[in-house]
């Protein structure tokens, strides 16, 4: 399929896959770097409103296979799908597919001319085509969702590390997103500044947002997610309830796993 035949998120989803399919469907991926391949063929299913922790070493591939999913990446070989339609290559359909799949990174990635607000504003206008005057109502309200609602203008360096995940949270969620991926988005923060992020992204749990997050906060995956995927060397080893994974890794490299971390 050439990119101009890719499918695009302006055609309708099939209502059976919007209904019933998984949000986020990854089958057979592989990924390579020149020749060194950091994805073997990895199989992972997301429903709606699921929250799935991904958790391993470092090197095992959890980054690369958040960036796949909305095209930061390309894959070798195999398939991802967002709500029913593939991950394109390029065009109109990519930047859709990175407001359906938003992200949330380790090192914030704001603007740093830009003040929180118009940080969160700006996609919503340029890529959603929201009026100015809608995506600063809409930037508001995200920005009180995320308790920060009186620092619509200050610039990223006037704020905590804590703060600033917040407001990228804001953004990514200004462009209303069907998934949200954070890729270790506390990793980056002092000790006190995890929690006010990690209880956010609880919020939006509980409010029925889709999330993968990478992390390596075991509280969190535990009493948060919905499923616990652990990778090791390119590869989920495990995937099950937190309840189950924490009981009985299920497998010795998960164990060792956990043993370090917890
Ligand atoms: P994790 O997030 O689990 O720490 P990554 O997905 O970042 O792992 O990396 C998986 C593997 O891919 C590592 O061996 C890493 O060195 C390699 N890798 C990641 N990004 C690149 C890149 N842009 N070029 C080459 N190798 C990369
Ligand atoms: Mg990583």
């Amino acid at each position: 399929m050439t990119p101009s035949e890719s499918p695009t998120r302006t055609q309708p989803i099939a209502s059976e896959d919007r209904d019933t399919g998984p949000l986020v469907r990854i089958r057979g991926v592989n990924k390579h770097f020149g020749t060194t391949q950091v994805l073997h063929d990895v199989d992972l299913d997301v429903r709606r409103g699921e929250v799935v922790a991904v958790i391993g070493p470092s090197g095992s591939g959890k980054s690369t296979l958040c960036r796949c999913v909305n095209r930061l990446e390309t894959i070798t070989s195999g398939t991802i799908e967002v709500g029913g339609v593939p991950v394109p290559a390029e065009g109109r359909g990519l930047s859709n597919l990175r407001a359906e799949a938003g992200m949330v990174f380790q090192s914030f990635n704001l603007f740093a001319h830009l003040t929180a607000l118009q940080n969160i504003a700006l996609a919503p206008v340029k890529v959603r085509g929201v009026s100015k005057a809608e995506a600063r109502e809409r930037g508001l309200r995200l920005l009180a969702r995320v308790g920060l609602a009186d620092k619509a203008d200050s610039h990223p360096a006037m704020l905590s590390g804590g703060q600033q995940q917040r407001v990228a949270i804001a953004r990514a969620l200004a462009m209303e997103p069907s998934v949200l991926l954070c890729d270790e988005p506390t990793s980056a923060l002092d000790p006190e500044m995890i929690q006010e992020v990690l209880d956010v992204l609880a919020e939006l749990a509980a409010e029925g947002m889709t999330m993968i997050v990478v992390t390596h906060e075991m509280g969190f995956a535990r009493k948060v997610a919905d499923r616990v995927v652990f990778m090791d060397g390119g590869r989920i080893l495990t995937s099950a309830p937190p309840i189950d994974f924490f009981a009985d890794p299920g497998h010795e490299r998960a164990g060792d796993f956990l043993a370090k971390v917890l």
